[in-house]
């Protein structure tokens, strides 16, 4: 039996396309990973700042819509972002992992854990 040293070298050679690949995908999906928290830090800053932003016109009795408008377009924005991140592998940073959603007591509809009222009908969580 001939020992082949051509064939050798090339499952060697794809061996190591292998790993290399493994390495370049976990490295992918590391910068998804990084990518996707910062883009959640970004969307919760951007909605802090709306969220102040409302607040600030709301008390003084003013409007700026077009301001608001920009806040809002940004964060969706970043929203798809996010999805997008989520559709191509990227696991949520922080996973609600068997978490039960939270419900509006008076409507039922699904809140945010830490809102202060729905976003449906307006009652105080
Ligand atoms: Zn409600």
């Amino acid at each position: 039996m001939s020992f082949d040293l051509n064939d050798l070298l090339d499952r060697g050679g794809a061996l190591a396309d292998s790993a290399k690949r493994t390495a370049a995908d976990l490295a992918q999906r590391g910068k998804r990973q990084l990518d996707l928290t910062a883009a959640q830090s970004r969307l919760a800053k951007a909605q802090r700042q709306l969220g102040a932003l409302v607040y600030s016109l709301v008390r003084n009795g003013e409007h700026n819509d077009a301001l608001v408008q920009k806040y809002v377009d940004a964060i969706a924005k970043v929203e798809a972002e996010i999805d997008a991140l989520r559709a191509d592998g990227a696991a949520p940073a922080a996973p609600a992992a068997g978490a039960a959603p939270h419900l509006c007591p008076q409507c039922g509809a699904e809140v945010e854990p830490d809102a202060l009222f729905c976003n449906n009908c307006g009652a105080q969580l």
